[in-house]
């Protein structure tokens, strides 16, 4: 084959160059340089000054050496040698160009001798721009051992065992790691509720810190940009961390914090999900992470989600495994019943429970096991749980298992298909006959308890009977004798008897109060009380004493009449009255008593009773409150019991406060009392004082008929005698219950005087029937007892009674009650 002689061919550079003088390569269109044997540049064309960005002129002044990279010196020297000493075939080195802006280009120098001037040896340096060719022969060649190095993954994968997968994970952010030429590689997998990530697997270069243990169950909401990122399936690439925008400050942040300067993370998405995401980090210097290896690591992630789905199914089918084992291992009956009511699951815990085997319970009636006495209880549960009452129901019946009865607790829901039907129940029973037996047993302490307490009670009652039956007697004689005519030396031994009974008196009740706060018999009404009038009360009664010693009392009533108490009326009167008389008992001649209520910050009012008397010594002020303590007064002629301050102090305690002393011996003592401020200022404890009318005649002239059903013989005569001081009232006295009721319906009195300890019946029996008869129900009738608890007289005022007055009777007292009584018999009706 021949070649048409005038066809076009392409010159060589060669036939080129010897076609054109030396002077003449400006115009050839490929970067051509003459250069002498140093390296020297003699000429140049214009396409290498374009390809360099340099002048011709300025070329031409250049050595070639000086426009090649300093890594590639050797090389070009290496070049230029072989190319002069071979002359004839051309030389070709790939070498880094230098740019005039000191940018780098790849280009290929191919050398041919030059016999431009005869004289000298020349080389013809053609300088071939190969630049855009080798990126993409790099890029193909990146893309090749890419696919490569993702072949090689995938076909490792496919042969990893569940147990390996966690290992190949790590190898695989190892190899991809390295080839991407990050510092750190790793995964994260999110909770299956969607709320938290952690780092699951992770690889790091040498000398790179690993950051896994710090990153786990890291809430996603925290990084609410960086999440929404990778929903979207969107890749994160980041060259530089400190350039991220506002969006993302917290992610920014982090980052920072953790030294990444640039990173790649990719979405793993399974089923429409994200389920984690890998990542690629940059520490040491920032990174561009070319658009082929993103488009590759994309490829690769198929392999990391499924790898990641393989490892949460394992972990779920784990999770199914162990509930199982639990199932097994608990203590409790774990049961599922069939729509039929029958057994379709039990564990093993049923075969202990039961005695049967779970084979042979299968498919029976579940309620076959129950108590049939508790079939309806049951019943019950399972309607609640299927009208949707309750989720879960709740229930104590009694099984008959091995032959015996035991309790049991059921604890159950119900199953319901996609439309809400009830297709059976799932739950668990346990044998609580052991917590059950201990619940009986602490009832019955309980029960024990309270009967215990119950006859404290009746022991207090009778008590009280007991000691104040002959007390009666005492004082109410010595009272009648002072009443009488007598001589100066028997009224003072009437007047040593009577305050030997007083004391008598005061002891008894000061020891039953403390007897019954401490059964926790004493019932406290609490209730707002204004101190201005309870002081002043309680004052009133202290006065007369206080008038002996010419005592100087003042309170702070400016103040405290506005101050309000929670506490009970009567008790805090008692409380008031013992402190006012110590300041009284204990004070000098002419000296001061001074009452100050103040209001505290935190919700509490401040009493303080303070006298200018004796004071306390200060070694024995810890005893103030000890029962029948004297601390020495017991030397001296002031009369006490040492139990007051005890009783005191017990009372304001138990009305919620608290009480304190501070004395100096001859200058005085200041007793503080702490109780609760009111809340609720109502007026009901300003309670009117009793009327005090001493000599209040009955008013008519007919003979009033007054009933006293009374056994003791010395108690009716001291109700005769006291009543000889009322001339017009007639006294009939019964010394039995029943006779007491026939005496009543005969005779009609206006007046009945009834006495709770009767021999043939209780005095509440009486009432009973006093109350039950016709004829004697409009008959007031006063109860007079030596049983002196609150709740016997609340009780009996309670069943009818008109009035409850407590023996040792208080002649005063007594007779101001029957005048009362009496006085609205002439308004022809029944007292109240
Ligand atoms: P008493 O019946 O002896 O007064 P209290 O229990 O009321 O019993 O008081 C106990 C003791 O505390 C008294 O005996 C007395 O020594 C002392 N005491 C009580 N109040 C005062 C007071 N205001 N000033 C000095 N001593 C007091």
């Amino acid at each position: 084959m021949s070649t048409t002689p005038d066809a076009p061919t392409s010159p060589t550079i060669e036939q080129q160059c010897s076609a054109s003088a030396l002077s003449n390569i400006t115009p050839i269109p490929i970067p051509l340089a003459v250069i002498d044997a140093n390296g020297n540049i003699i000429d140049a064309n214009l396409a290498l000054g374009a390809l360099c960005d340099r002048d011709v002129d300025e070329l031409r002044a250049m050595n070639l050496q000086t426009l090649i990279w300093g890594q590639d010196f050797d090389r070009y020297r290496d070049w230029l040698g072989e190319a002069l000493e071979n002359s004839g075939p051309r030389h070709s080195q790939r070498m880094c160009l230098r740019l005039a802006d000191n940018s780098q280009r790849l280009v290929q120098l191919h050398a041919t001798s030059w016999q431009g001037d005869p004289l000298m040896t020349q080389l013809i340096v053609h300088v071939e721009d190969i630049h855009e060719r080798a990126h993409a022969e790099a890029t193909l060649q990146y893309q090749s051992d890419m696919n490569k190095l993702l072949m090689n993954l995938s076909s490792h994968y496919e042969t990893v065992t569940l147990e390996e997968v966690d290992r190949w994970l790590v190898e695989a952010l190892c190899t991809i790691g390295t080839f991407i030429g990050a510092d750190r590689s790793y995964m994260f997998s999110v909770s299956p509720d969607e709320t938290e990530i952690s780092n699951t697997h992770e690889w790091c270069a040498p000398g790179i810190e690993p950051q896994q243990e710090n990153l786990q169950d890291i809430p996603m909401e925290a990084f609410a940009w960086w999440m929404e990122t990778l929903r979207r399936n969107e890749t994160i690439n980041i060259p530089r961390v400190v350039d991220l925008g506002e969006e993302a400050t917290d992610e920014r942040d982090e980052l920072i914090e953790q030294g990444v300067r640039s990173l790649l993370v990719l979405p793993l998405i399974a089923g429409g999900r994200l389920v984690g995401f890998t990542g690629f980090d940059a520490v040491r210097e920032e990174r561009t992470w070319p658009e082929e290896a993103i488009l590759l690591l994309r490829a690769s992630n198929s392999l990391f989600t499924s790898a990641l789905v393989r490892r949460l199914m394992d972990s779920l089918q784990e999770s199914e495994e162990r509930y199982r084992t639990v199932v097994e291992d608990v203590r409790s009956v774990i049961f599922r019943i069939d729509e039929n009511g029958n057994w379709s699951f039990l564990n093993k815990a049923w075969e202990e429970l039961s005695g049967y085997t779970i084979e042979e319970s299968l498919g029976k009636r579940a309620v076959d096991f129950i108590h049939p006495d508790d079939h309806e209880r049951i019943t019950g549960a399972i309607t609640e749980i299927v009208s949707g009452v309750n989720d879960v129901g709740r229930t104590e019946v009694r099984a008959v298992v091995h032959d015996e009865v035991r309790w049991v607790e059921i604890l159950g829901r119900s199953l319901r298909d996609s439309d809400g039907n009830v297709v059976g129940y799932s739950g668990s029973i346990d044998d609580i006959t052991e917590r059950k037996l201990a619940e009986q047993a602490a009832d019955e302490a309980r029960k024990e308890a309270e009967r215990s307490s119950q006859a404290k009670s009746e022991f207090l009652s009778r008590m009280s009977h007991e000691l104040r039956t002959p007390l009666n007697a005492i004082l109410g004689f010595s009272q009648l004798m002072e009443m009488s005519d007598l001589g100066a030396e028997e009224a003072e031994n009437v007047s040593h008897i009577s305050r030997a009974g007083e004391h008598l008196l005061d002891l008894i009740n000061e020891v039953l109060d403390i007897v019954r706060i401490e059964a926790g018999q004493m019932s406290l009404s609490l209730e707002p009380v204004e101190l201005g009038a309870l002081i002043g009360e309680s004052l009133d009664l202290i006065r007369p004493a206080s008038g002996e010693l010419n005592l100087r009392i003042q309170t702070s009533l400016g103040i405290h009449h506005e101050l309000w108490v929670q506490a009970d009326r009567r008790r805090l009167k008692q409380v008031l009255v013992n402190l006012c008389g110590n300041a009284v008992k204990y004070n000098c001649e002419g000296g001061d008593i001074t009452i100050t209520c103040s209001r505290l910050a935190n919700g509490v009012i401040r009493i303080d009773v303070t006298d200018t008397g004796i004071g306390i010594p200060q070694d024995r002020i810890d005893d103030v409150f000890v029962p029948f303590e004297r601390l020495g007064a017991e030397r001296t002629p002031i009369e006490g019991t040492g139990v007051g301050l005890t009783v005191t102090k017990s009372l304001v305690e138990a009305m919620g406060g608290s009480i304190s002393v501070a004395s100096r011996q001859r200058e005085g003592s200041c007793f503080t009392v702490e109780l609760p401020a009111a809340t609720n200022q109502t007026s009901h404890s300003l309670v009117e004082l009793p009327p005090s009318n001493r000599t209040a005649p009955v008013n008519g002239k007919n003979l009033a008929l007054v009933l006293y059903i009374e056994d003791n013989p010395s108690n009716a005569t001291l109700v005769r005698r006291i009543l000889a001081y009322r001339p017009q009232i007639g006294l009939l006295v019964a010394t039995e219950g029943m006779e007491g009721v026939e005496l009543a319906r005969m005779q009609r009195p206006d007046l009945i005087l009834l006495d709770l300890h009767l021999p043939d019946m209780d005095g509440a029996e009486v009432l009973r029937l006093l109350l039950a008869e016709p004829d004697t129900k409009g008959v007031p009738v006063v109860m007079i007892s030596a049983d002196a608890t609150e709740g016997q007289a609340k009780r009996l005022m309670a069943m009818g009674a008109n009035d409850y007055l407590t023996k040792p009777i208080d002649v005063t007292q007594f007779l101001t009650t029957v005048d009362h009584y009496l006085k609205n018999r002439s308004k022809g009706k029944r007292a109240s």
